[in-house]
């Protein structure tokens, strides 16, 4: 490949925003015009992403929160069902720490991917909110 030669370097003669020379610095590369709109313009867009985030965020926890005690619930619920059954053999069967890593191990992954899957879900969804922002104050 050939080399690439510069004959000659000059400043920037116009603004790239407005395509107008008669108040743009090109020294400093900076339009006044413009330079107020692009301002306005990144604090609208950090203000709107934050609040999007913020609000992502909040339902994420608490969906999580709400897993979290759901799945102690359920896990004390049906354990404690298991072991009132009349039919119960005595013995590893009928102890709380044997049927919570039963719990654990049968129920537990199918609960977590429902998490996943749900946390996702509001992720996916939350995210596109922000379009909804767009255009309010
Ligand atoms: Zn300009």
């Amino acid at each position: 490949m050939k080399e690439l030669k510069i004959n000659s370097e000059f400043l920037p003669t116009r603004c790239e925003i407005c395509h107008q020379s008669d108040v743009f610095d090109p020294v400093s590369n900076c339009c006044s015009r413009c330079k107020k709109i692009e301002i306005i313009q990144s604090k609208n867009i950090s203000s709107k992403t934050i609040k999007t985030n913020r609000i992502r965020v909040l339902s994420i926890i608490g969906t999580i929160l709400t897993w979290v005690i759901g799945c102690g619930v359920y896990a004390y619920v049906s354990i404690s069902n298991f072991l009132s059954m009349p039919d119960i053999e005595p013995g590893y069967e009928s102890t709380w720490d044997f049927q919570l890593a039963m719990f654990f191990i049968f129920r537990f992954p199918i609960l977590l991917i429902i998490l996943i899957i749900v946390v996702g879900l509001e992720y996916h969804f939350l995210g596109k909110a922000k379009g909804g922002f767009k255009f309010t104050k």
